[in-house]
């Protein structure tokens, strides 16, 4: 008896159940596309950062005068708002263009699923499936109902 009754398993003996079926992750080119989409958002958010930026210098150069200063006061409020939510989302999209870099992109963060493609073009920031989304969001519901 020597080794060669025992053969080491070739490559065509491994079935092709043992590899992820394709449709387990996003492919390479929708996930280069969504990364783009990312991209994208961000700089757009950058761009109007700098726009309201630029809009509340030009509000206190026109403070000196009392009554446009009562109504720049609304106008700084509402461009701070916005940045804040815009702020938000860039923090998003940035953890988002993280998980790209992780190969964790496009992964449900709470059962693991992967996320479908259109549910990503829709919302490209997703880190939760439909179905764990629509949990979450039942319990949300839930604790507001008390
Ligand atoms: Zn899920």
């Amino acid at each position: 008896m020597s080794d060669a009754d025992t053969p080491k398993p070739r490559l065509e003996d491994i079935s092709p159940d043992d590899m992820p079926p394709d449709d387990e992750y996003l492919p390479m080119d929708e996930l280069l596309h969504l990364r783009a989409i990312l991209r994208e958002r961000a700089a757009e958010l950058l761009e109007n950062g700098r726009q309201s930026i630029s809009d509340l210098t030009e509000q206190k150069e026109l403070d000196a005068d009392a009554v446009d200063q009562a109504a720049n006061e609304s106008d700084r409020g509402f461009s701070l708002r916005l940045a804040d939510r815009d702020r938000l989302m860039l923090r998003k999209i940035g953890k988002a263009l993280e998980r790209v870099d992780d190969g964790e992109y496009g992964m449900c963060e709470s059962c693991g699923a992967p996320i479908t493609y259109r549910r990503l073009l829709a919302r490209p920031v997703a880190t939760l499936c439909i179905d764990c989304k629509t949990t979450a969001e039942q319990q949300e519901r839930r604790r507001w109902d008390f």
